[in-house]
């Protein structure tokens, strides 16, 4: 079998960047072919740089080849040089550690972190010689599977995928690859494709799209998402998949000697993972309820962890991820334990997602004592009515107050998040994004003053817009249109006239697509695939991104994507994702939905009493070490 690195090396001085196909970084792992039963290539749909700032990666890598009969190498979007390169050479997709080509291995998966990564997919199988359509494929091919957030609703790449692995991936995946291991064992190294995908949907958690068919009503309303027979199963598929998840993340394996990339990639530090979860509930938010149940690491483990990831690194920062990082119960134990373990060795310890609480900043006054860079808070709406209406749980006062003691500590700049278009927004919402960014100014620029200290605070304020999601309570809600959208915009642009607040904004068209891929079904394949014929790459670098191309796939399959983002789905209504069960109890989405109408907060399980979300089970009953289920 050829090694394609060996191949591309000619041309190394034409393409951008080479370091990011040649792989060979500390703590890689190579492992010998004829040794494992399953060869699996994690594909990350962009760039080398953004793929490899990301833990999930690192986590799969360790999860997956620390099991001897399991390999696993990687492959990342190819930049358009390189596109290009390979093309006109005839040079596949390949593995950065061996240099095989994509089609040589037994499994590729894609993780699915954003909607805008779509067309980079299609585009590696393309580049991989692999058929882009799952019924295309043979029992020769490769099989192609995905995971990761956006697999909550796969729907939209459902006929281009053979399994979707739903939740957990280090559960799973490793079980995954062992079937097909023992699978293509039993059959003197062959597959029989659709055998072998009857075996993977009766693992949990694994969803193989081709056994089920939406069924549409003559308006073109989906009514139902029937699951097929099984080839030599003498039964139908699972009428609902439920998410992997992992039992105890104290235990769970984290890789510890991670890779170190040699260029420079957009996290480069080390990553802690604190905990996992979030019960704050805020109504929009994916995230937040896709990994309940929270579960936390000790202190114990992770000071222990964050010592190996010194040793085997040589970073000089280390992160402590998690998606609210000052709820972890020992926080403060752990901040102070990391700070005194690292004095004098120059690392810095960076918490990102805070709220915004005195607490909070307590934190990020202990870990920056020397260089105070900005701090960043998201309030996401403007006035107190909308926060209350998505559950963010966050008065004004206490964002003012949270300001006072930043700007004490020696801060002089914040970063605000905010979004538009979020269900019940009026103008005047919109407005009170402007009126508390003055606050925010004239509040923090009083206490320098109080302080002796020159200048003002500056702010800078992110508004994106509103993408209904799936598996949140507003996901029936439909997204506001262009018009709106711009209208909304172009207000805070001339409302903000402070010269001390900066005013960034996402694109509405960008959003909309998003919104139509978080809730699209199975129709929208022959637009991806249209896009990606048309050129389309990269889609969310704005310098890549082809709107053009994108409004012509669109038109060219009879779909208007405006009236599929702005689309209110009722209550009633079966959703592409209706079938894929990730632990919330829908009715706790209808109920919290409900809420947000009547501007009513749900606060915090955590420390306000079980809401009912379903996760923890008909009890509830937080869980944070190690009690839940596995699978
Ligand atoms: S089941 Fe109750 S305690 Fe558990 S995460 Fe949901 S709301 Fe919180």
């Amino acid at each position: 079998m050829n090694n394609w690195k060996q191949d591309i090396e000619p041309f190394l001085n034409d393409i951008s960047k080479p370091q990011r196909y040649l792989g060979g970084e500390l703590n890689e792992i190579v492992k010998d072919w004829t040794a494992v039963s399953c060869r699996f290539l994690f594909a990350f749909p962009d760039v080398y740089e953004v793929g490899m700032s990301h833990l999930g990666l690192q986590i799969l890598y360790e999860a997956v080849n620390q099991t001897p009969e399991l390999l696993m190498e990687r492959t990342f979007a190819p930049w358009t040089d390189m596109e290009a390169l390979l093309r006109r050479e005839s040079i596949p997709l390949f593995g950065l550690e061996s240099g095989r080509e994509a089609a040589d291995y037994d499994c590729i998966g894609f993780t699915l972190q954003h909607e805008m990564s779509y067309t980079n997919i299609l585009n590696m199988l393309s580049l991989g010689n692999i058929p882009l359509w799952a019924a295309e494929r043979g029992d020769e091919d490769i099989l192609v599977i995905a995971g990761g957030p956006c697999a909550s609703n796969p729907e939209p790449l459902a006929p281009f995928l053979d399994a979707v692995i739903l939740g957990e991936g280090e559960v799973l995946l490793p079980r995954l690859l062992q079937t097909i291991g023992n699978h293509k064992a039993c059959r003197g190294g062959k597959m029989d494709r659709k055998a072998l995908l009857a075996e993977l949907a009766g693992l949990g958690g694994v969803y193989v799209p081709s056994f089920y068919e939406p069924v549409y009503d003559a308006a073109g309303e989906l009514t139902a998402i029937m699951p097929l027979e099984m080839p030599g199963m003498e039964r139908k598929a699972p009428a609902m998949i439920k998410k992997a998840r992992l039992k105890d993340l104290d235990s769970a394996c984290f890789p510890t000697a991670p890779l170190v990339p040699y260029i420079e990639v957009v996290h480069d530090r080390m990553m802690l993972e604190i905990l996992r979860g979030c019960t704050r509930g805020c109504r929009f938010c994916q995230a937040g309820m896709i990994y309940r149940p929270v579960r936390e690491r000790s202190c114990e483990t992770l000071l222990r962890q964050a010592d190996a990831l010194k040793k085997h690194t040589g970073h000089n920062e280390i992160s402590l991820t998690s998606l609210s990082s000052s709820d972890h119960t020992c926080i403060k134990e752990l901040v102070h334990n990391l700070m005194e373990n690292f004095e004098g060795e120059q690392i810095s310890v960076s918490l990102p997602s805070l709220r915004a609480n005195h607490f909070s900043v307590e934190l990020a006054n202990e870990i920056q004592k020397v260089r105070k860079t900005g701090f960043t808070f998201a309030p996401e709406a403007g006035t107190q009515r909308l926060r209350d209406v998505i559950n963010k749980g966050v008065t004004e006062e206490a964002l003012l107050q949270t300001i006072e003691h930043a700007v004490q500590a020696g801060w002089s700049q914040v970063k605000l998040y905010f979004m538009v278009g979020l269900p019940t927004e009026t103008m005047e919402d919109v407005d009170g994004i402007a009126a508390l960014c003055e606050k925010v100014v004239r509040r923090g620029t009083q206490v320098m003053k109080e302080k002796g200290r020159f200048g003002a605070l500056k702010v800078t304020a992110s508004v994106s817009n509103f993408v209904p999601k799936a598996h949140t309570p507003f996901q029936w809600s439909g997204q506001d249109t262009q018009e709106v959208f711009k209208a909304k915009h172009a207000y805070l642009r001339q409302r903000i006239r402070d010269r001390r607040i900066s005013y960034h904004y996402h694109d509405p068209f960008t959003s909309m697509l998003e919104a139509v891929f978080a809730r699209g079904d199975r129709r929208l394949a022959v637009v991806i695939a249209k896009a990606t014929e048309k050129g389309c790459r990269f889609d969310s670098w704005t310098e890549q991104f082809k709107g053009e191309a994108w409004k012509t796939a669109f038109e060219e399959s009879g779909l208007d994507m405006q009236a599929l983002a702005s689309k209110t789905f009722q209550l009633t209504a079966v959703l592409p994702w209706s079938h894929l069960d990730y632990g919330i109890d829908p009715d706790f989405l209808k109920r919290e939905q409900a809420l947000a109408f009547k501007e009513t907060i749900t606060p915090d399980c955590r420390y306000h009493g079980c809401s009912r979300c379903g996760i923890c089970g008909p009890e509830g009953g937080l869980v944070l070490f190690g009690k839940a289920e596995d699978l």
